[in-house]
């Protein structure tokens, strides 16, 4: 499907090649600040030190008002359990009457270092190798900080009446489960209120292909215990009618797949639609799983990861091997996670997994359940006119058609801004890759995307200044 290409850009104040030439010539400054808010080591974690995230987000306040915000604060909101957030940056140009308002969220904070003999170039110091630059934070999310900040910049350059509300909400603990976010949200609605949100936080299909991020799955998970004996008693004098309850419980834990090693629990949303597949050895390889073993699931791997739920045992209590003893041990408590794929109400998939467990003959082994999370998958309403324009915007800035990803994982503070923002239209964008590396030794940034991302932001508040949303 090709975007929309209605839209003349040069009629509507932005000429899309002396847009990228404006954005190319300050390529080399961008570039700089990117690697000086590299250079401070805020890192949310609290074994870290927090003044680095004070120094952060003042780099970062100062980058937001050198960018032509009217208002610029450093704000704090305790989080659930009392303790107080990390410094988030909340800057706001105002809307024109008549014009929309667009909320540009990325973090300032970044992964602690790991070991930093994995790393080929310091840590914190951005080092530019080929046609990438290395550095704690270089992708995720300081460039996502620094996409919004040379967007605006060439905006108000060019574009004649540039009347759309910008606000960057720069938040300070995303790495650390934005402990905060909840009540930060809440407390400064107003200030945040938008008619469109552009999360920079996420990642392209491939290095020279841009994506939208469609979807997310959800999450739930529940402890499960498996009681057959009221004590322990000697496997000798028990052993045969009597089962002990590790090896009831591996009975039980053996129902939740087909054989095909898809998820059986019934009841649980499932779907193919997944528009890109990956290439299997290329997951083989960046999974780490052995070459003997046959991967679970059918369909496509994408649809497996983004579209299907997964189901997997992450705790049990039993004795260690080195402790154990000729015991029936009578009882043994487990946990299951489960991912849960868009569309999928975490509530209902607990209770089709309760139903599952209690529907499954033990012998009248007594099995307790007990929920303990449950998290909101997100779909993107492809539908919507942000969507649209944001295609657009991408495949002007890439020459690329953009492709539609999910993620197998979870952004959870999306579910809390579709929470406390019902009306808004959501876009999740990045300025990853598959070798970014986030998180891990030898992070990175592909500059040629980078510059992508920054020429497709703008072109996104451009076509939002000329036609709304
Ligand atoms: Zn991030």
């Amino acid at each position: 499907m090709s975007t929309n290409s209605t839209f003349d850009a040069a009629k509507n104040g932005v000429d899309i090649s002396s847009l990228k030439s404006h954005i190319d010539s300050n390529f080399e400054q961008i570039l700089e600040e990117l690697s000086s808010l590299v250079s401070i080591p805020s890192i949310a974690w609290e074994s870290f030190d927090p003044q680095n995230l004070e120094k952060s987000a003042e780099a970062v306040a100062a980058l937001a008002k050198d960018a032509g915000m009217e208002s610029v604060e450093i704000l704090r909101e305790p989080a659930e359990n009392g303790a107080m957030g990390a410094p988030a940056v909340v800057a706001r140009r105002k809307a024109a009457e008549g014009k929309p308002t667009v909320l540009l969220y990325a973090h300032h904070d970044v992964q602690p270092p790991g070991n930093a003999e994995d790393w080929n170039t310091p840590v914190f110091e951005a080092t530019k190798v080929g046609d990438r630059l290395f550095g704690r934070g270089a992708a995720d999310d300081k460039a996502g900080i620094m996409v919004h900040i040379a967007a605006l910049r060439a905006v108000l350059d060019l574009v004649d009446d540039f009347g759309v509300g910008v606000t960057y909400f720069f938040e300070g603990e995303e790495e650390a489960g934005s402990p905060s976010f909840r009540n930060f949200l809440e407390a400064h609605q107003d200030k945040l209120a938008a008619d469109v949100i552009v999360v920079a936080d996420s990642s392209n299909w491939a290095v020279g292909t841009p994506a939208l991020t469609s979807s997310l799955r959800g999450m739930c998970a529940a402890e499960i215990t498996v009681r057959s004996l009221k004590h322990a008693v000697h496997s000798g004098m028990f052993g045969g009618p009597v089962l002990d309850a590790p090896l009831l419980a591996a009975k039980l834990i053996s129902t939740f797949h087909d054989a095909d090693g898809a998820v059986a629990v019934d009841g649980l949303v499932a779907n193919d639609s997944a528009e890109v597949d990956f290439d299997e050895d290329q997951f083989r390889n960046d999974s780490g799983v052995l070459d003997s073993f046959n991967l679970a699931g059918t369909g496509k791997i994408t649809d497996r990861l983004w579209n299907k739920p997964a189901l997997s045992v992450i705790g049990m209590d039993i004795p260690n091997v080195d402790q154990s003893s000729n015991t029936l041990i009578p009882q043994t408590r487990f946990k299951v996670s489960m991912r849960l794929a868009p569309g999928q109400d975490p509530a209902e998939a607990l209770q089709a997994l309760e139903a599952h467990v209690k529907g499954v003959d033990l012998r009248g082994a007594q099995v307790d359940f007990e929920a303990t999370e449950a998290g909101n998958a997100y779909k993107a309403d492809l539908d919507a006119s942000a969507n649209d324009t944001a295609r657009w915007a991408l495949e002007q800035a890439w020459g690329v058609v953009p492709v539609n990803m999910g993620l197998g994982g979870s952004i959870p503070f999306i579910a809390d801004l579709l929470e406390v923002f019902p009306k808004a239209q959501i876009l999740v964008t990045g300025v990853e890759d598959p070798d970014s590396r986030a998180h891990s030794a030898n992070e990175s940034l592909h500059l040629g995307d980078f510059q992508h991302a920054i020429e497709a932001e703008a072109l996104l508040l451009a076509r939002i200044n000329a036609e709304g949303v």
